[in-house]
């Protein structure tokens, strides 16, 4: 039975609100809740389309429970709390957007004794490598589109670039397997999705770093471990920096649009945009266990998915004001 009657206990409607405690983020987007133990109002959720992101897609299609806990209620670990792989990814995320566009430095509890040295030895060989860029006009270029589709459910897909330039997007990326990101197949997701969003992108330049895979040794110290991974780095550029070209000093490949298919992409989008609405309606946000351990990590929802509690050690809500973009009362 579809339970097209949801409503949420909590609500308090208006005249011209739908709730006092509702707060809009766009048309035909579900907004969001301003009590303090919700994050994305459920009562909209089960009628209006959600807001997606390829990694909000990819949590759907691993895990109703998980997309759950990250998008509906909007819970996320704590840094200190991520997997190497995770912190390390963040690290160096940050860095690089201080680099390029002389951002904030990143905050100190992204750094610790496992990370550091591995990202600062990646960085400092990319000084003295002299590694270039190409002409970037955007960091972190932000887009938001509401998808045009024949069905009701509109899914408003928003993305946040790592770099633009006049016909083209970067990603740059630190990872453990850099051969799967440069599978086209692995790749329409992500990139397909951004160039779904922007019709002007021609091509899109995949820079991925191979994550250094060294162990610090039982009687090494930090800035001996960094120095070791450092000469290694200088010895063999290319095995770091993929694609590393000595005389032009540029790294990376090359995708172009017409190498996706977007018109299927697009139809994935509008059936997520309607199995999510449908999901609250039927309280369909099941668990899915034979995908809790991935690529060699453990979901970081499972302290919840096994105890039923959400531990304020581990998680923290997103940010309200940044998800609406708007000042939350
Ligand atoms: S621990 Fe497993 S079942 Fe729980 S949210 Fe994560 S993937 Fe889903």
């Amino acid at each position: 039975m579809v339970r097209s009657d949801y409503s949420c206990e909590y609500r308090r409607a208006t005249d011209s609100s739908p709730c006092v405690h509702y707060i809009r983020i766009g048309s035909g987007q579900a907004g969001l809740c301003k009590l303090p133990h919700t994050f994305v109002c459920k009562e909209a959720l089960a009628t209006l389309a959600p807001r997606l992101s390829h990694s909000a897609c990819q949590d759907w299609r691993r895990c109703r429970r998980r997309y759950y806990y990250s998008h509906v209620l909007g819970y996320k670990i704590r840094e200190e709390e991520k997997s190497l792989a995770l912190k390390m990814g963040s690290l160096w995320d940050a860095i690089c957007n201080y680099y390029l566009e002389h951002r904030v430095w990143p905050s100190s509890d992204m750094f610790d004794r496992a990370s550091f040295p591995r990202v600062s030895a990646l960085l400092r060989a990319a000084a003295v490598l002299d590694v270039q860029m190409p002409l970037i006009e955007h960091v972190q270029y932000t887009i938001e589109k509401q998808l045009e589709l024949p069905e009701t459910t509109f899914p408003v897909i928003k993305a946040v670039l790592d770099a633009a330039g006049t016909d083209f997007f970067l990603e740059n990326k630190l990872v453990t397997r850099p051969k799967d990101y440069f599978d086209k197949f692995n790749l329409t997701s992500q990139v397909g999705t951004y160039f779904l969003l922007n019709e002007d992108f021609e091509y899109c330049i995949m820079q991925v770093v191979q994550k250094p895979e060294q162990r610090c040794r039982k009687d090494e110290q930090p800035e001996e471990f960094e120095e070791r991974i450092y000469q290694d780095i200088i010895s063999r550029p290319a095995h770091y920096f993929i694609g590393f070209d000595r005389k032009t000093r540029l790294f990376g490949r090359k995708f172009h649009r017409k190498e996706f298919d977007l018109a299927a992409l697009l139809w994935t989008y509008e059936n997520i945009g309607r199995e999510i609405s449908s999901a609250q309606r039927y309280d369909a946000f099941y668990p899915n266990y034979g995908a809790c351990f991935q690529y060699g990590v453990m979901c970081e929802y499972r302290p919840i998915c096994e105890t039923g509690a959400v531990s304020p050690d581990l998680y923290v809500q997103r940010s309200k004001e940044s998800y609406a973009d708007q000042t939350v009362e």
